[in-house]
């Protein structure tokens, strides 16, 4: 029976007369089905008629532990009663950062951000007055926040516009930008090993950083081939370069130490954002002190109003302790595995090619094809359009995920093995029905 949907509808019609498109984020404009959501819960949200979905969305997946996360709610409200901001440091920014140094390899120093666009900022501003130099490298496909110098080549996109494979042509990702910050970015495949050393080769004396998603996140899911991130090491060892871990969907998610830990390869500098604070603004610069020590009076400026602001390091302060000091993780490894193979035997048993990709913790998979998948365009030559397909009968069957194998699902610790059953029921019912 379909949905009632008819307040969720009067609702988004009225946000259109005075929100531009009736959302505050363009990936969160679906059209004339965009919902509107009245609450959230542990593994689930509720839209305006009260339809129940298991979440896979998760905000873009900040929110790690679950929605409405009963013991991060109380650090924040006590902490309300005790003021939001100061023009001062204050303890609870300290204590987040000395948990931060102590889970994440290669981080020794951290200042604090509200955003991972934020972040990505200020990390390629360190980058470049670390080094003195000014161009960087960019993997195509990858998503760093919205700010003109790592709005280019994302995931939006495809076809021959991208160039030939090991010369990509940088393509803006939004009108309004500057050209002339093209001058500055050499693009290259991700996993594309002979590339980049080629572009660092002759690069290298004007290279400040190379920027990277360990998990190529933003397109597909792709994993690092073995030695890929280890090259991009030794490259930046070699040539002086900053490598620069872009951890804003890895860190705090796909290990305590995120991608660092988990691939046992650390960045010069680290961003993290999203499951740092279950869904509170906070975003944080982490990474070698050498590299940070420019951040100073005279050097490189970061700062910012909000910047270590006390809900968000309240917030932060008990998510990273959950994650630190409980099994978490390996809870959302074991069920995000269990769907991964679960969604796996159903596309097989429909005769459906697939390839799954990513860690259980946030994983995708690309339809249509069944060969490894290396880099975005393996991901935006597949079937995205029967992805799309299941993915909205998914959401129409009360499981929501982003209908796109660009962007994957996330899973949270409130996600039970009764939602992963669910879910893969409903899974099986919409390949049934768009097959
Ligand atoms: N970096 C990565 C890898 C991201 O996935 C995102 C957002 O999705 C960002 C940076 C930007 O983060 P924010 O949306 O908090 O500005």
């Amino acid at each position: 029976m379909p949905k009632n949907l008819s307040k969720t509808q009067a609702a988004f019609e009225r946000a259109k007369e005075v929100l531009q498109l009736g959302v505050s984020s363009t990936v969160r404009y679906w059209g004339d089905d965009t919902p509107v959501i009245e609450r959230g819960e542990g593994a689930y949200i509720w839209d305006l008629d009260g339809n129940r979905y298991i979440d896979y969305r998760l905000a873009f997946g900040p929110i790690i532990l679950g929605h409405a996360h009963p013991q991060v709610n109380q650090r924040v409200a006590d902490q309300l009663a005790q003021g939001t901001l100061y023009a001062h440091t204050h303890m609870l920014e300290v204590e987040v950062a000395e948990r931060i140094v102590r889970m994440c390899p290669g981080v020794e120093k951290v200042r604090f951000a509200n955003s991972g666009t934020e972040a990505t900022m200020h990390a390629l501003r360190i980058a470049r007055g670390f080094t003195g130099r000014e161009r960087y490298i960019k993997f195509e496909g990858q998503y760093h926040g919205l700010h003109d110098a790592v709005m280019w080549s994302t995931g939006s996109a495809t076809g021959r516009v991208l160039g030939l494979p090991h010369n990509p042509i940088p393509v803006a990702s939004s009108a309004g930008m500057p050209r002339g910050t093209i001058q500055y970015i050499s693009v290259v495949q991700y996993n594309d090993v002979e590339t980049v050393e080629r572009v660092a080769r002759e690069q290298w004396n004007d290279l400040a950083a190379i920027i990277v998603e360990p998990i190529l996140a933003n397109g597909g899911y792709v994993m690092p081939e073995p030695g890929f991130l280890e090259q991009l090491r030794k490259l930046c060892d070699e040539y002086g370069i900053v490598l620069i871990f872009d951890e804003v969907k890895t860190g705090f998610r796909i290990a305590k130490g995120g991608a660092a830990e988990h691939f046992g390869v650390t960045g010069d500098l680290m961003c993290y954002a999203k499951s740092i604070a279950n869904g509170f603004p906070l975003a944080a610069i982490g990474g070698r002190a050498e590299v940070m020590e420019v951040v100073r009076p005279g050097g490189v400026w970061h700062g910012g109003t909000y910047a270590g602001n006390a809900v968000g390091t309240a917030a932060a302060a008990v998510t990273l302790e959950m994650l630190e000091t409980t099994d978490a993780l390996e809870t959302i490894k074991q069920r995000g595995a269990r769907l991964m193979s679960g969604i796996g035997d159903v596309l097989t048993e429909a005769g459906i090619e697939h390839v799954m990709t990513g860690h259980p913790a946030m994983f995708s998979f690309v339809v249509g094809r069944g060969d490894p998948v290396r880099n975005y365009r393996d991901v935006a030559e597949s079937d995205m359009e029967l992805y799309g397909r299941i993915g909205r009968r998914m959401h129409e069957l009360g499981v929501a995920y982003e209908a796109d194998p660009r962007d994957g699902w996330f899973l949270c610790a409130a996600l039970s093995e009764a939602d992963v059953d669910e879910t893969l029921n409903r899974f099986n019912d919409a390949v049934e029905s768009v097959k």
